[in-house]
């Protein structure tokens, strides 16, 4: 018996020592669940996407994060709109009057350009790809002067291409109506990126995260007790204009002119154009828009830039996207109420004025464009 006892008592002691390390371990563990967060980064479109998700265990966060870089590569291919890829291919066959079966994903994107754009009046016009390419905004760096010729860009606009010139058949045939049209989808694919990327994390059971592409950001779930805060880049410097408190399954996104745009002898023509004159915008420095949906608010904010101050409420209205700013060339700055209730601006800088902008009331009923645009079927690839 006295043999077994210093045994027994080393038995008993490494039994203690496994006890505590579990205890140590379930007690680091609940501090890494409560607290624990995991970040990555995915370059689409030209931009750095960096995700954070929070509250999630370390093999969750590998999971999804190898199911977004999966998804962030296929879209950055195949939605790309001057390299190689199945978009590309497409505006090669719609351009000699041929139809193409594509993916269900980019049928799905191309029926929510259209509904995107008829909202928008056609200030939003993904189809004005060939206008895009003329101004030299197909390319990775910043396009060089000189502009291009005016009899050009008559020719490309008297051509009118529309979304609604494309028919895309229930199995995903597209074929369009217009030669002329080209499809470019940066003014939203980014949002709709994103918007697929949180129905990704939704899907595995993530419920809390930000998905941030470059200041354009959607939000999922809560910050602990508090709302998400996210900042509006001051367009005329470093640092930040305003901030805004952002909810849950809400995403802003910022369209600027300082993002890329053609320099002529000191003056600025955005990467933004004005589909009913081809010309690049001069005075719009930029606009915001807050949303339920990323594509929605993406799309918005290139339209509203667009529209510019003086048709600004209108479009806000008839896209359904009652809270935007718009800040321009003289910086001044225009907001709707549900945008100007919400802002925060930032500093002490009395040269800002900011006007609001009301709705026209009978527009901001759920109209059934706002309808249909919210109804949109979320894509998955
Ligand atoms: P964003 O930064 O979201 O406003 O998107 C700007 C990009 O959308 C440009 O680089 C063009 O590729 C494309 N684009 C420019 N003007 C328009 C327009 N009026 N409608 C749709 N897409 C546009
Ligand atoms: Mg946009």
């Amino acid at each position: 018996m006295t043999r077994f006892r210093p045994m027994l008592a080393s038995w008993l002691a490494l039994g203690a020592a496994f006890a505590l390390c579990a205890l140590l371990s379930i007690a680091a563990w609940q501090k890494w669940t409560a607290k624990g967060s995991a970040s990555s980064s995915f370059y689409v479109f030209g931009t750095l996407v960096e995700v954070v998700l929070y509250d999630i265990r370390p093999e969750q966060a590998q999971t999804a994060f190898a199911g977004l870089s999966h998804d962030f590569r296929q879209m950055h291919r195949d939605w790309h709109a001057w390299r190689d890829g199945e978009l590309t291919r497409l505006n090669r066959q719609l351009a000699q009057g041929q139809a193409m079966q594509v993916s269900p994903a980019l049928a799905q994107l191309l029926r929510q350009g259209q509904a995107l754009s008829a909202a928008s009046d056609g200030l939003f016009n993904p189809a004005i790809g060939r206008l895009i390419a003329a101004w030299g905004f197909h390319d990775d760096l910043p396009p060089e002067a000189p502009l291009p010729a005016p009899a050009h860009i008559a020719e490309l606009v008297a051509a009118n291409p529309r979304m609604s010139d494309l028919e895309i058949s229930p199995n995903n045939i597209v074929s369009s109506r217009n030669t002329a049209l080209a499809l470019d989808l940066g003014a939203y694919a980014k949002g709709a990126a994103l918007d697929l990327a949180a129905a990704k994390l939704e899907r595995l059971g993530i419920r809390h995260a930000v998905l941030n592409a470059g200041g354009d950001v959607t939000v999922m779930g809560r910050h602990g007790a508090r709302p998400w805060r996210v900042a509006i880049r001051d367009p005329f410097g470093w640092g930040a204009i305003a901030a805004l408190d952002v909810q849950a399954g809400e995403s802003v996104y910022t369209s600027g002119n300082y993002e890329r745009f053609l320099d002529q002898d000191g003056a600025r023509f955005s990467h933004i154009l004005d589909p009913r004159n081809g010309w690049a915008l001069r005075d719009v420095v930029s606009v915001t828009v807050l949303a339920e949906n990323g594509a929605l608010a993406d799309a918005a904010a290139t339209a509203l830039s667009v529209a510019g101050a003086q048709d600004f409420a209108r479009i806000a209205a008839a896209m359904g996207t009652p809270a935007a700013l718009l800040i321009n060339d003289q910086g001044q700055l225009f907001a709707t109420p549900a945008m100007a209730a919400r802002l925060d601006l930032l500093g002490a800088d009395q040269s800002l004025s900011l006007t609001t902008l009301p709705l026209a009331r009978n527009l901001l009923r759920e109209t059934d464009r706002a309808a249909a645009v919210q109804s949109m079927q979320r894509i998955s690839l």
